[in-house]
């Protein structure tokens, strides 16, 4: 691109903007590596708003394709850059400004990593609770761009409920501040909310205010071992209908119980068809672990282990969060995102199983189960074409079916390339057309994160 290198190295300071080719190409994708990506034409490194500013004016001027990009750990292709664009990689925008106990808030940079603001907030008795399996690399801006979810929401909540306010860089270097750092505050719409869960395509966030919670006590977890999916969903169901709140109601099934163990020999136990890890974080956690096991048992587990201590329950916790990971041992993967009425998760896990039959793949299945947040785990070989569209239809199966049972193609890791196709289908024709002019008012030239949700 003409001009384009020399114009950005004007506003940002030296090592700030690369273009060698072997580093650029590390740039080029999310975790969804096989869905399309292009080659960026530069790769900068803003450390403050200004520049930040600076990269947008002049892609604006230049007609220049801009891609923000966190940590990269997105499984949607998100994040993935477009030929010739300029990569925005906002990791070294990655300090905690403020965390401040009166006000209960946190003021960061885009690039702290999640895992990194949780300990700075636990060192004043304080917690940040989204907390997905990634939350020792993933950013907060790349949480913010995503609405990211993850293992404690089922109490807690996700991303947009903590995400009080933003300092966002519009697509042609104009600076908006969103949203609040006070409790409570309903002046105009709600743009903060609108950022989140945007995947880049409307401004780059560039600080972020976000709500913290009294840190709570920690978690005490058992597991329940079923010899079907469906007895284990009627298990989720009964505790949630008792009134029971878990700080944690996770599900994973034999094929991930089979691969961490792989991965990690933790010696979960393999004979069970579902293995349901459950926790509570209140004053009396054992009393509500020991009424929950009772109706797992009702609803038929074969077994109920509760953890001995707190370094057993992070063991499980550790476990649930190694599941993608070691899912990945089984091939390339897809990983779904549909979340569905807790009641009909059931009938989606038997749906999911029927469909893995059909196509001859296996799909690893693990749940936000208290959330019915499902993540089937399609593993296929990327060297095999045949596979390869059979895993495709397969993962569009699974939305269509998710659709069908009332559910939303993605729970927490958004649409980005990989379910472009879809929204359309949940949105309707007016949502999708509003959607659409949103997009066009606050990017005229459609130059930010283009091909991404639509
Ligand atoms: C092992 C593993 C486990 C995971 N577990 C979970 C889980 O439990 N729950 C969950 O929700 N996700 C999970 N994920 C997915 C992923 O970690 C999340 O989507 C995360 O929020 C992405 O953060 P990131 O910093 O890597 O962002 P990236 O992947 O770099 O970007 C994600 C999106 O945000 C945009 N973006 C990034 N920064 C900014 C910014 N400053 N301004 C505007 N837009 C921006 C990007 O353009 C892109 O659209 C997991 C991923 C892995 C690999």
């Amino acid at each position: 691109m003409s001009g384009l290198v020399e114009r950005l190295v004007v506003g940002l300071p030296e090592g700030a903007v690369v273009v060698d080719p072997a580093v650029t190409e590390a740039y080029r994708h999310d975790m969804a590596g096989f869905c399309a990506s292009g080659a960026p034409a530069v790769v900068v490194f803003p450390s403050t708003v200004e520049e930040v500013q600076h990269v947008m004016r002049t892609a604006t001027e230049l007609r220049v394709p801009v891609v923000p990009q966190g940590a990269r750990t997105g499984l949607s292709g998100a994040a993935n850059a477009v030929e010739g664009c300029i990569v925005l990689s906002l990791v070294k925008m990655d300090r905690i400004l403020e965390v401040d106990p009166v006000n209960r808030i946190a003021v960061v940079e885009p690039g702290v990593v999640n895992a990194v603001l949780s300990r700075a907030a636990g060192e004043h008795g304080l917690a940040y609770p989204p907390d997905p399996s990634s939350w020792e690399s993933c950013t907060i801006g790349g949480n913010i761009g995503t609405g990211a979810g993850g293992l404690c929401c089922v109490k807690y909540g996700v991303t947009s409920e903590y995400v009080l306010g933003l300092d966002v860089v519009l697509a042609d270097g104009r600076l908006l501040r969103t949203g609040r750092q006070t409790a409570k505050g309903v002046a105009g719409y709600d743009l903060t909310r609108l950022f989140v869960g945007s995947e880049g395509t409307l401004g780059v966030v560039v600080r972020a205010v976000l709500a913290l919670r009294p840190a709570p006590a920690p978690q005490l977890a058992m597991v329940a071992e079923f010899a079907t999916a469906d007895a284990a969903c009627e298990a989720v169901c009964a505790v949630m209908a008792a009134g029971f709140t878990p700080s944690l109601m996770e599900l994973m099934d034999a094929v991930s119980v089979r691969a961490v163990n792989r991965l990690a020999q933790m010696g979960l136990p393999e004979s069970t068809q579902a293995l349901l890890l459950v926790a509570f974080d209140g004053p009396d956690p054992a009393r509500e672990l020991a009424a929950v096991g009772e109706l797992c048992e009702a609803a038929g587990a074969t077994d109920v282990v509760p953890a001995e201590d707190q370094a057993e329950s992070e063991l499980l916790l550790q476990a649930r969060r190694l599941a993608l990971t070691a899912l990945e041992l089984l091939g390339t993967t897809m990983v779904d995102d549909v979340a569905v009425p807790r009641s009909r998760q059931g009938a989606m896990l038997n749906g999911v199983a029927e469909i893995a039959e059909r196509y001859g793949l296996t799909i690893g299945v693990v749940c936000h189960a208290g959330d019915g947040n499902t993540h089937p785990i399609v593993a296929f070989d990327a060297d095999d074409p045949d596979e390869v569209a059979r895993a495709r239809e397969s993962f569009d199966a699974i939305m269509a079916l998710g659709l069908e049972l009332g559910g939303t193609i993605t729970g927490e890791h958004g649409v980005g390339l990989l379910k472009r196709d879809w929204l359309a289908k949940e949105l309707g024709p007016v949502g999708l057309e509003l959607q659409k002019q949103m997009k066009g008012l606050f990017d005229p030239l459609g130059i930010l994160n283009p091909g991404k949700l639509f």
